[in-house]
């Protein structure tokens, strides 16, 4: 026998009293399986997430439809559920009536779509985090901008929404979009003026209830285009949380709310010129360095040079590793950084092959990194007193 589907015609109502026809357990321990003569939960169909709710008072997790007969998943033994007996039910209004202002919005958006550029729903998703829909064509943001604006003076204009099983003959006269073939009654939701269509979900009464449609994001495939929108209190949620982050950024970048990526630019831009500064400090503080370097080896025969010094700019690390490899050093090594929070090396050799130290210090403080016989690079984690000790 089908289940009677109390949600069709009553969306409005919360609790209702069914027959138990079956009661199993269920797959995982402490679930039993619930057949109703009639139920008011909304199974997972048409790409919608099942209600929640309770079912004799106890937790409802998951509802499925197979062959017109609804199945309740429910957190309780199943000899809870005495078949012939009568339960109460409960659904949860807030999640349902967030499904309903979300499904009636994406008909308007639906319906828009193809009144105005031919293009069908190709995919739909309504879960409890995000609302999918895909279309057959894509749209330049812009018209993207004009689509949610007419969306929401459908809103504006508390169109009624109308959800029926018209007869055959009926049925035959009606231009109406539909994913796919249905076999047995059609149910068809009108939305006056603005969409025909085949679905199975319930709908708030008049579009007024949706309140605030948004799209969210757009998401272009080859041809196609999945657009995430958002609809009525879950709009004003997402509104809020966006708010808090303009807020937080236009105070970090000290900028008026709606001009905040200005703000935002001209943090990037000082951030540049600071770059460029410490790069043209460093390579100056390279050139000391190095005369310090020439004074102090002058006269001594050429060996491996070793330099440890604080962070720097890495062009100006690497430009004192070449001007040491120039003075004919077997190994020239600048190595940046602390003890604490590890050195980033540049080795280099003219005559000699860089990868032997650098070998070194992979085995034996295990660093990472690697190169080629004129230059090896990478980072290690190690004293510079133990490091020293090692290198040839
Ligand atoms: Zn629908």
């Amino acid at each position: 026998m089908p289940t009677v589907r109390l949600f069709d015609d009553t969306p409005y109502e919360t609790s209702f009293a069914g027959t138990v026809v079956s009661a199993q357990p269920g797959a995982r321990e402490g679930t039993a399986q619930i057949v109703l003569d009639r139920t008011l939960f909304f199974p997972e169909e048409g790409g919608q997430t099942p209600d929640r709710g309770t079912l004799h008072g106890f937790p409802v997790i998951d509802v499925q439809i197979k062959d017109n007969v609804i199945t309740h998943t429910v957190q309780a033994p199943s000899d809870a559920f005495v078949p012939g007996a009568e339960v109460r039910g409960e659904i949860d209004w807030s999640h349902r009536f967030s499904n309903m202002q979300n499904h009636s919005g994406e008909h308007i958006l639906s319906g828009l779509l193809h009144s105005l550029y031919g293009y069908d729903n190709v995919g739909f998703r309504l879960s409890d985090n995000t609302v999918t829909l895909d279309t057959s064509g894509q749209l330049t943001d812009e018209q993207l901008r004009d689509l949610e604006r007419r969306a929401n003076e459908v809103v504006y204009r508390n169109v009624p929404i109308h959800c029926e099983y018209p007869s055959p003959e009926v049925l035959k006269t009606l231009d109406y979009r539909s994913k796919k073939p249905i076999d047995g009654p059609v149910r068809i939701v009108t939305i006056e003026g603005v969409d025909v269509c085949a679905c199975c979900a319930p709908h708030v009464r008049r579009t007024g209830e949706i309140g605030l449609i948004r799209i969210l994001d757009v998401l272009h495939t080859k041809t196609n285009m999945r657009l995430t929108i958002v609809c009525g209190m879950r709009a004003l949620e997402e509104t809020q949380k966006e708010q808090a982050q303009l807020m937080a950024v236009s105070h970090l970048a000290n900028a008026p709310r709606l001009s905040c990526s200005d703000g935002v630019q001209h943090l990037l831009d000082e951030i540049l010129s600071l770059k460029e500064q410490l790069k043209t400090d460093d390579i100056r503080y390279v050139d000391t360095r190095l005369r310090e370097i020439d004074l102090l080896e002058s006269g001594r025969s050429a060996r491996s040079l070793w330099v440890f010094e604080a962070p720097m700019n890495v062009l100006a690390q690497r430009n004192f590793m070449n001007q040491l490899c120039e003075r004919g050093y077997r190994f020239a090594g600048v190595f940046t950084g602390s003890d604490e929070e590890g050195w980033h090396y540049l080795i280099g050799s003219r005559a000699d092959d860089a990868r032997i130290p650098g070998d070194l210090l992979r085995k034996e403080f295990g660093a990472k990194g690697g190169g080629k016989p004129a230059m090896v690079q990478g980072t290690v984690h190690a004293a510079q007193a133990a490091i020293l000790k090692m290198l040839p």
